[in-house]
């Protein structure tokens, strides 16, 4: 099944808005081993909407819309959609009792644009909306098949997840199952890691591999697909066992899992507690462990000094220290993590400072970044790390890089 998607909104044409919904529905469509060969993106134009459809028809044969399913004028996706096919629109009597009931709630009237809401393609099952009104759809038509789903993505999402993709499925169905499993890896550049397993990538067929890329991490998704669950992930780790064997040392985790979750598991597991004192980052290595539920009596406390006065009026830093060596050094950085672990009294302290860019500071060239770990009363190690990115980008990189660091 090769499938596209059509976005409809004049507002992504107008740029005030990113097409997150086609990259939603492209990763599930994966998932499900079907390809998207063509992202469309049209206004709210019923004659350009026309045009999009039987361009689609002609190369694909599963078209997904987004948007347009709402009450007001310029919402005419589903009209479109009838009209093409010469299908009539039908009130759909559970659509219109959810509709009813949605604004008996809330105490309000509803408007004949509000009915017309519940109006679905004849022939088509309807999706439930559980976050908004508009119902989505799934037509089989001339060997066709078209989803309709509601623009906002709060909507669009678990429409997508939890009633249309079971349906799809279905419709795949040669009684076969697709599993998939992501394998996270940090420490490796995205070049480097698919030229090490540059055989398994071109020889792909079943399990499919596919790779990405972001901040610093690359992932592999291994998608397989087989008669039952059982033989599908059997596929899915012989895979992984092979590419493990190539870059294994790279591996940090899977799926859902991030280097913050990977280093409190660890602590945990060790017994360990942590503070941080944190420059650049201003706190955002403290704030990627709080995401992570049960960190509480894992990581203690930290401090943002930001200026060289906080580092030493806050942490206690000697200010000669700062005179002699600067703040963007590995003197400030192990500096930091010691004082920050004895006035917290964590078994790990972590300092964080470097010039995040766009300019040079205190003599240093953006992206020059010092961290201090102190461990016990060992001495501190410090690390220097040599970024290229903008300023965000090497404030994420500086707390990846602590985390994975301390996490091994
Ligand atoms: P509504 O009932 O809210 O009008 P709708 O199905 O008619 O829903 P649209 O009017 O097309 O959908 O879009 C509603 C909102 O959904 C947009 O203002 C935008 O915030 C969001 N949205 C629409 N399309 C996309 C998209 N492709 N990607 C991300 N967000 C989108
Ligand atoms: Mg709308």
């Amino acid at each position: 099944m090769n499938a596209e998607i059509i976005a409809v909104g004049s507002e992504l044409l107008l740029g005030q808005i990113a097409n997150t919904n086609a990259k939603f529905i492209s990763t599930q469509l994966s998932e499900l081993g079907i390809n998207v060969f063509y992202h469309t993106v049209v206004g709210d134009n019923a004659e350009r909407l026309k045009s999009a459809i039987e361009i689609a028809e002609a190369r694909a044969d599963l078209i997904i819309f987004s948007g347009g399913l709402g009450p007001t004028k310029d919402d005419l996706t589903k009209e479109t959609i009838a009209k093409h096919l010469g299908l009539p629109l039908v009130m759909d009597d559970v659509a219109l009792k959810f509709i009813e009931e949605f604004f008996a709630a809330r105490g309000r009237g509803m408007t004949e644009n509000n009915r017309k809401q519940a109006l679905i393609l004849e022939g088509s099952t309807v999706l439930a909306n559980h976050h908004g009104m508009a119902p989505g759809m799934l037509l089989e038509k001339s060997g066709n098949t078209y989803i309709l789903l509601p623009g906002p993505p709060k909507e669009l999402e678990p429409m997508f997840q939890f009633e249309a993709k079971s349906k799809l499925a279905a419709l795949l169905n040669d009684g076969s199952v697709i599993q998939s499993h992501v394998l996270r890896f940090y420490g490796i550049g995205e070049a480097e890691l698919e030229d090490r397993v540059q055989d398994i990538l071109d020889n792909q067929t079943n399990p499919t591999v596919a790779p990405l890329a972001s901040d610093g991490e690359v992932t592999l998704r291994i998608t397989a697909k087989a008669d039952n669950v059982e033989d599908a992930w059997k596929l899915i780790k012989s895979k992984e066992e092979e590419i493990l064997a190539i870059v294994g040392e790279f591996h940090y985790g899977y799926n859902d899992d991030s280097l913050a979750s990977k280093l409190v598991e660890v602590l945990i597991h060790n017994k360990l507690t942590i503070s941080a004192a944190e420059s650049l980052t201003a706190g955002l290595f403290q704030s990627e462990l709080a995401e992570i539920p049960g960190v509480g009596g894992t990581l203690i406390g930290g401090v943002v000094t930001y200026t060289p006065e906080a580092k030493v009026n806050q942490l206690g830093i000697e200010k000669s220290l700062i005179e002699q060596c600067g703040v963007v050094s590995g003197e400030c950085a192990g500096a930091m993590a010691a004082q920050v672990r004895k006035r917290f009294g964590t078994d790990v302290g972590v300092g964080l400072t470097g010039a995040a860019g766009p300019d040079a500071h205190d003599g240093q060239p953006p992206g020059t970044i010092w961290l201090g770990f102190s461990i016990g009363d060992a001495e501190p190690v410090m690390h220097k790390l040599s970024l290229q990115g903008m300023r965000n980008t090497n404030r994420i990189r500086t707390v990846k890089f602590a985390c994975s660091y301390l996490m091994r």
